[in-house]
């Protein structure tokens, strides 16, 4: 038996962490999880951490589900590998598909699968541009994205993503990818009344497009709900006009669903909370509620009908449709159905969950904004709430009470200066209210801190 010293010393000396400050690993030592079981998880010195994260946006069933092992399991004796390209595929693969196709807005009944939602991103900027070169239209190339957005850490991912520090990094896009601003009201909306503040940033899309020249732009691509730049519902005017703005200029849509689908939004997908009619539509964590790794591709019938009369699609991922990740997939989708766990979103843990936020950013000085939907919620932290003045870096607020909550023994995420909590959708009402008060208590302390209380 290892000890959580030893854990972690052994981490530090041999993994390179992601987006972490590694003067703070090798200062601290990570955080060593160790076992799950509903919506807790266990780290190495036996302490049970609520886990509102859902690991990353994945776990939506919750931890500890015997059914999705007992899937792999009989898949993997059956037939652990075979792959899906040239003349084969496999029944778990065909299954799944089959599947998706029955929860996908309609239209969308054709699939590619990947490992990853960047790779299953990265398929869609060849897949978006083979289209428009075999409708005679090879100049349209550029990919139009947002300021924040994360859609993977591939190069097309990172390109695609409209984070500055993985641009710097990087030194910058790729030619042919192209930003706008994200559509959020409380930071980026000024005087103009949410409706119209929406209509606006809609119409920077329109801008970029002209700017850019129709012929030139392949597609657009967003999230339903901005997650990973930190749970941004846009104002309720953004979708309709963005629709409108794709059709008009016959750029493709890509609703990325990577963290919206499954359950999250109250929907199967974020695209059918907000009335999205996409072409296409990326989709990974909860469609195997992280169990194992497996990403999928919808394509509208009409991106299909074009490609497949192309002839050849040069594309293969070798685990594509891995057999033993689409037995898992499915085994998930069975539990989310069979337990009406995308109903119980919308219909009563979603709104109970909103509104305990809600009345916890009504009256706390720290918190000027709750923005969320069903499982997915973040609040803003604000140094004064008349003027909308959000904390700075300087103050590192959403550090401090992220901090505080896992030291409490609860998992929120700090992106920018907001709380970002997204739990499993098994979470009941109690463990909602054992949220609520972990991080009541921390945001609690991190406005004694800034004098704020
Ligand atoms: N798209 C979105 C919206 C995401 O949030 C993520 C991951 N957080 C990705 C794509 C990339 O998915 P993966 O990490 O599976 O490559």
């Amino acid at each position: 038996m290892n000890s959580t010293a030893q854990w972690q010393a052994r981490d530090a000396r041999h993994h390179l962490h992601s987006f972490t400050d590694p003067g703070l690993i090798l200062e601290q030592g990570s955080r060593i999880i160790v076992r799950g079981e509903g919506s807790h998880v266990w780290d190495s010195d036996g302490r049970k951490i609520l886990d509102g994260m859902a690991g990353l946006w994945c776990v939506n069933i919750g931890y500890g589900r015997t059914e999705l092992s007992d899937a792999a399991k009989a898949q993997m004796d059956r037939l652990p590998y075979y792959n899906n390209h040239f003349q084969s595929a496999v029944p778990a693969m065909i299954e799944l598909a089959e599947r998706l196709a029955g929860l996908t807005p309609a239209g969308l009944d054709h699939f590619t699968f990947a490992n990853s939602g960047s790779e299953a991103n990265d398929v869609i900027v060849r897949l978006a541009r083979y289209y428009w070169k075999l409708l005679g239209k090879p100049g349209k190339r550029t990919i139009i994205s947002r300021t924040l957005a994360y859609h993977g850490s591939t190069v097309a991912g990172v390109s695609l993503g409209g984070m500055p520090a993985m641009h710097g990094m990087d030194n910058g896009t790729l030619p042919e990818f192209a930003h706008v601003e994200h559509p959020h009201w409380y930071v980026n909306g000024g005087d103009l009344a949410p409706a119209d503040y929406g209509l606006k940033a809609a119409r920077a899309i329109e801008e970029k497009i002209l700017e850019l020249g129709p012929d030139n732009v392949a597609a657009f691509i967003a999230e339903p709900v901005q997650g990973a730049g930190g749970v941004i519902v846009p104002p309720e005017t953004y979708w309709p006009e963005v629709q409108r703005i794709c059709r008009a200029y016959d750029v493709l849509l890509i609703a990325d669903e990577v963290i919206c689908g499954f359950g999250r939004t109250g929907a199967w997908f974020g695209s059918q909370t907000f009335g999205i009619e996409p072409d296409f539509m990326p989709m990974a964590k909860g469609i195997s509620s992280g169990y194992l790794p497996i990403a999928a591709v919808a394509l509208h019938d009409r991106i299909f009908d074009v490609i497949a009369k192309g002839g050849l699609w040069p594309h293969g991922y070798t685990y594509s449709g891995h057999p033993v990740s689409c037995a898992v997939a499915l085994a998930n989708i069975e539990i989310i159905a069979g337990e009406g766990l995308v109903e119980r979103v919308r219909d009563d843990i979603g709104p109970y969950f909103q509104a305990s936020l809600q009345a916890l950013a009504d009256r706390h000085p720290l918190v000027g904004e709750r923005r969320g939907v069903g499982l997915m919620a973040a609040l803003q932290l604000v140094r004064d709430k008349a003027t909308r003045t959000v904390c700075t870096m300087e103050d590192n607020a959403a550090i401090l009470t992220r901090e505080a909550c896992y030291a409490d023994g609860l998992i929120a995420r700090a992106v920018g200066q907001s709380m970002v909590l997204s739990p499993p959708l098994v979470i009941t009402r109690g463990e909602v209210d054992e949220l609520m008060e972990i991080l009541t208590r921390a945001l609690d302390g991190t406005a004694r801190t800034l004098g704020l209380m």
